[in-house]
């Protein structure tokens, strides 16, 4: 979904974003699967992988806030298809006549680079991050000509943990890595030399053209497998106590409404079993019961858009997660709603 794609979200005074910085598919996929079931060895490994990236690319943001990115276009988390092969890229800093393509890491610890390629220990780093680098910058040549249009297009590896250590037999290797300590200096030396005018809305625009839906990302949940019911948006335990219009936990104290509720298993079934068609009466299994047809027809209405198919009637989420949904609506109404207990 790319709701907010095409136009611009302002953040802290001038700053321009175009997109806002969403979880993956994946990550939410590993987060609804955590909450109701029991993760296998690799469905763990996978899921703290795709955290720490996450949260990666959201520290990388907080530092580019802090250091100021008033000239620049941000394009973030996106995949464009350029030729027959989709790329994943982290954040594309865009100025007038400069594109940088930013590879966010979140490594950790010791890592060397020997014979152009990177351990970890004595255990080499398999897609090696420079060269997923220079394929991505590649990419965005292939896209933008920078030859013909006075362009300038240069790839960095942002590792953003403080706790990464980098050791190289190549002194040509720093040229392309921004490590944590330098990179409010890497921010404010690019905003400073850069200006964000018509050109550089083109190049915005010549990118979101070839923006897809990551076609990587396939995992469905087996029905059978995942927990039913509707569970604590604090704690994430399924032990409710049922009133009128409410949900109460009984681990932790929190209320919230049975819409709050509602909602959270669309996101849930949607996360889990993407292109599945939701129809009431699937969700309505899906809370195991707990919440009436009626209030589940009205929160789908609300949230979903209807898809028609011959007979049936099928939904489809309007938003991108559960926090996306939740920012949409009325905050005065959703504070009256749901109460977090925060004495625990
Ligand atoms: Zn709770």
């Amino acid at each position: 979904m790319k709701i907010y794609s095409h136009s611009k979200v302002t953040m802290g005074g001038d700053m321009v974003f175009i997109n806002p910085r969403k979880k993956s598919r994946e990550l939410l996929y590993y987060e609804a699967l955590k909450v109701r079931s029991h993760l296998s060895q690799d469905e763990l490994y996978q899921y703290e992988v795709v955290v720490k990236g996450y949260e990666g690319e959201c520290l990388y943001d907080d530092l580019l806030d802090e250091s100021g990115h008033n000239n620049l276009l941000v394009l973030r988390d996106l995949y464009l298809k350029v030729g027959q092969s989709v790329t994943q890229f982290d954040s594309i800093l865009i100025s007038d006549y400069e594109l940088k393509v930013n590879e966010i890491k979140n490594f950790s610890g010791d890592y060397k680079y020997v014979n152009d390629q990177l351990f970890k220990g004595n255990q080499t780093i398999s897609d090696d991050p420079l060269h997923q680098l220079g394929r991505a910058t590649g990419k965005i040549k292939r896209l933008v000509q920078p030859d013909k249009n006075r362009l300038l297009v240069e790839g960095k590896l942002i590792y953003v943990n403080d706790e990464f250590y980098l050791t190289s037999d190549n002194d040509m290797l720093w040229k392309n890595i921004v490590a944590r300590g330098n990179l409010k200096r890497y921010f404010r030396q690019v905003n400073s030399v850069s200006s964000s005018g018509d050109r550089a809305e083109k190049l915005v625009e010549i990118l979101q053209n070839h923006e897809v839906d990551n076609p990587y990302f396939n995992l469905k949940a087996d029905f059978n497998r995942v927990k039913k019911g509707v569970y604590c948006g604090q704690c994430g335990s399924f032990h409710l106590q049922k009133d009128r219009f409410h949900f109460v936990c009984l681990s932790c104290g929190c209320k919230e409404s049975n819409e709050t509720h509602v909602l959270r298993a669309i996101c849930d079934y949607q996360h889990l079993f993407y292109d599945d068609l939701m129809t009431r009466s699937k969700l309505y299994d899906f809370v195991d019961g707990k919440v009436s047809g009626k209030t589940i027809w009205r929160v789908l209405s609300k949230f979903c858009r209807i898809v028609k198919n011959g007979p049936s009637t099928y939904y489809k989420l309007n938003y991108h997660d559960f926090n996306e949904a939740m920012a949409a609506i009325d905050i005065s109404s959703k504070r009256y709603k749901d109460i977090i207990n925060l004495n625990n």
